[in-house]
C-alpha cells in the first residue's frame, strides 16, 4: 500500500505545439492517503478516466508527477505500479471459466494454487459468483461479466491501489446497492486504498469517506459527504450535489451588506471586504415560507415521496424549496426566508472567504 501524490498534473490529448488545446486534466495537485476509501465525482467529460489512466500508467501525463510514497512512478509501466483497475465495461476472457478469470492475476504473480483457491472462493462469495465458478465466462450476462471484472480487481491482496471506473454502469439497480455496500465492507476489512470513480452522487457519497469533486479538468472541492452538502466551496459543488441542487441567485454587496433584489439578506460567510456583483447560494432545504421576507410566487409543486419540491419565482429568478410532506403550502403570492447560517455568497463560482483553489 502507498500514499499517492499527484503534483501539478495536466493532460491534453492534442499536441500543445499545434495550439487550440483542450485540456482533459487542467491542473491537479492531490494526495490520496494510504488506506482511504475515496470517490472521484464529476460530470461526464470532466477528466476522471484520464486521471485514472494517468495514475495506472496507461497514459503518460503531458505535465506533472505521480509519487507512490516518495517514489516517482511517472515513467513506470502499469505492471510496475502494482495497481488494480476495474473499467466501466467488462473485460473478461470468454473462453476461460469464471474461476480461471478471477485466478488470473494471482497466477500471473506466481501465487501457489493452494493459496489461490481460498482467495478466489472469498472474492467469489463477495461478488455473488460462487455458483458460476465452473461456468465459462462467455455464458454470463453483462452483469455477471462485470462481476468477474470486479472480482479480478479485488482478488490481489498486495496491490497499492484499487481503482474502479464507473464499475456499476452495466449492473442492474438492485444489485448496484448490494455490490456497493459489499465494496465498502471489503474496504473496511482490508484497508487497501480504493478510488471509486462515478458521475453519480449517491454512489460517491455512499462509498467514500472522502469525495474529490472534479469539474472541467480540475478539483473543485475535497470533503466528506456532509462537508460537500453543508459547505460547498464552489457553486458547482452546490449544484452537482444534492437533489435538487443549490439555488444560485444573482446578488450584490453594497457597503458590506448582501442584497438580493435590493433587499438585505443575512449570509454566513464574511463579505464585508467584498463589493459588487456576486452569486448567492442557498440549498432548497434551507428556504422556508415566512410571514415576511423575499416576495415570490409558487409556480409548481412536485411530490417526491417524503417531501415536496416547490418551484417559486422571485423577481424573474427561480427559487426551489424542499418541504416535508404534510406541511401546508401557501398558494399564490408568498414570502420566503433564507436560513442565515446556510446562505453564502460566491464570486466567479468560488465561496467568498473560503479555501478557494
Ligand atoms: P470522464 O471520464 O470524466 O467522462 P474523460 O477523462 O474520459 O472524462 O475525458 C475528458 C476529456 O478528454 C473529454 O473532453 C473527452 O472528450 C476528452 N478525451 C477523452 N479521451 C480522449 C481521447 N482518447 N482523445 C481525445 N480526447 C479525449
Ligand atoms: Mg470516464
Amino acid at each position: 500500500m502507498a500514499r499517492i501524490t499527484l503534483e501539478d498534473l495536466a493532460h491534453t490529448y492534442f499536441d500543445p505545439a499545434e495550439g487550440d488545446v483542450e485540456w482533459a486534466v487542467r491542473r491537479l495537485d492531490l494526495e490520496w492517503a494510504d488506506g482511504g476509501a475515496f470517490a472521484l465525482l464529476g460530470p461526464s467529460g470532466c477528466g476522471k478516466t484520464t486521471l485514472l489512466n494517468i495514475m495506472s500508467g496507461l497514459l503518460r501525463p503531458t505535465r506533472g508527477r505521480i509519487l507512490f510514497d516518495d517514489r516517482d512512478v511517472t515513467g513506470l509501466s502499469p505492471e510496475a505500479r502494482n495497481i488494480a483497475q476495474v473499467f466501466q465495461f467488462p473485460v473478461v476472457y470468454d473462453t476461460m471459466s469464471v474461476y480461471d478469470n478471477i485466478a488470473f492475476p494471482l497466477r500471473n504473480r506466481g501465487m501457489a494454487e493452494a493459496e489461490i483457491a481460498p482467495r478466489v472462493a472469498e472474492i467469489a462469495e463477495l461478488t455473488e459468483l460462487t455458483p458460476m465458478l465452473r461456468q465459462r465466462a462467455a455464458g454470463l450476462t453483462a452483469d455477471g461479466k462485470q462481476k468477474i471484472s470486479l472480482a479480478r480487481g479485488l482478488v490481489r491482496p498486495d496491490v497499492n491501489l484499487v481503482m474502479f471506473d464507473e464499475p456499476l454502469t452495466v449492473i442492474d439497480p438492485h444489485l448496484k446497492w448490494v455490490l456497493r455496500s459489499k465494496l465498502r465492507e471489503l474496504h473496511q476489512r482490508v484497508r487497501t486504498t480504493m478510488i471509486y470513480v462515478t458521475h453519480d452522487q449517491t454512489e460517491a457519497l455512499t462509498f467514500a469517506d472522502q469525495v474529490v469533486v472534479m469539474n472541467a479538468g480540475e478539483v473543485v472541492q475535497i470533503g466528506t459527504p456532509v462537508e460537500l452538502f453543508e459547505q460547498p466551496q464552489h457553486t458547482f459543488v452546490g449544484h452537482f450535489i444534492g437533489s435538487p441542487g443549490m439555488n444560485v441567485l444573482p446578488a450584490k454587496i453594497e457597503n458590506g451588506t448582501a442584497l438580493f433584489g435590493g433587499q438585505p439578506v443575512e449570509v454566513a460567510n464574511p463579505v464585508a471586504a467584498a463589493e459588487g456583483v456576486v452569486e448567492l447560494g442557498i440549498r432548497p432545504e434551507f428556504v422556508r415560507f415566512a410571514p415576511t421576507g423575499i416576495p415570490a410566487t409558487v409556480t409548481n409543486v412536485a411530490d417526491a415521496g417524503r417531501y415536496r419540491i416547490i418551484d417559486t419565482e422571485s423577481r424573474g429568478h427561480s427559487i426551489k424549496l424542499l418541504v416535508d410532506e404534510g406541511e401546508p403550502i401557501p398558494s399564490g403570492a408568498v414570502n420566503l426566508g433564507f436560513a442565515p447560517g446556510q446562505t453564502r455568497l460566491y464570486r466567479d463560482g468560488w465561496l467568498i472567504g473560503g479555501a478557494g483553489r
